[in-house]
């Protein structure tokens, strides 16, 4: 898969945690590959009990409040101070469920940002169905730098977010088969989601890092802009917000 990224034109990987032990599990991965980094996060999903009945036996029985997961977090946050991760997230709030506990949601997400704040380090948010909420929470926290990762909402929340914060959106395989409105290229990263939302022409098998140029050949067409533009704008959007040096090599 990384030589097909390659391959393709993808010279950096950002493996995206979502809970304790797979942000652990995209750290050890980071750590052998070369131009693949890692980042923290716990999804709002997580606050969910019935999600940890079945994948975190740890935290099974336990009416899961921020505390444990967020100690855990901690803990887990020091001992990786010699491979630290680009950013903290999968982190935000998932309000597609009516039986999500908003409460619990909004307090994790509210440790989470605290703890990008102590490290200086930008933010993957997830969002779904709660801007209103999620405006007002980063409102606290007016240092937070990010990604609003696999975008999905209106037009009109797009402008709120480029109006009124500095944050990056995240474009992947979806935009290339619905019609969701499309950030200006100074604010877009690319990103894939794999495994999910495998862009056009390759929909219907499993995504993967490599497929991210369908998107940029997407976006180029869209915005009637070269590929190579593209290329080029979306790479130094993501070096700025996670602070990619060009000596980085496999030194973690
Ligand atoms: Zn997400």
């Amino acid at each position: 898969m990384l030589k097909r990224a390659q391959e393709n034109g993808v010279k950096k990987i950002v493996c995206i945690g979502t809970d304790p032990e797979d942000s652990m599990a995209a750290r050890e991965f980071a750590a052998k590959h070369p131009n693949v980094y890692w980042t923290y996060g716990i999804h709002p999903e997580e606050t969910n009990p019935s999600r940890h009945a079945s994948s975190h036996p740890s935290l099974r029985g336990s009416s899961l409040t921020r505390s444990p997961l967020v100690a855990k977090c901690l803990e887990d946050f020091v001992s990786s101070s010699l491979n630290p991760p680009v950013a903290i997230g999968e982190v935000g709030l998932d309000y597609h469920s009516e039986e999500y506990n908003r409460g619990a949601q909004i307090r994790l997400f509210e440790e989470m940002l605290q703890l990008a704040d102590d490290n200086d380090l930008p933010v993957s948010f997830h969002v779904r169905n709660a801007f209103e909420d999620f405006f007002a929470v980063v409102a606290n926290f007016p240092k937070t730098r990010g990604v609003l990762h696999s975008f999905t909402d209106s037009k009109k929340t797009l402008h709120k977010i480029l109006e009124t914060t500095d944050f990056y959106v995240g474009l992947n395989g979806l935009a290339t088969y619905s019609t969701l409105p499309t950030p200006p290229l100074e604010r877009t990263l690319l990103e894939t989601d794999a495994p999910f939302l495998t862009p056009t022409p390759f929909r219907g098998i499993i995504n993967e890092p490599g497929y991210v140029r369908a998107v940029a050949e997407w976006l180029s067409e869209k915005l009637g802009v070269n590929f190579e533009t593209i290329e080029k704008v979306t790479t130094e959007n993501a070096r700025r917000l996670f602070r990619f040096q060009d000596t980085d090599v496999c030194q973690k």
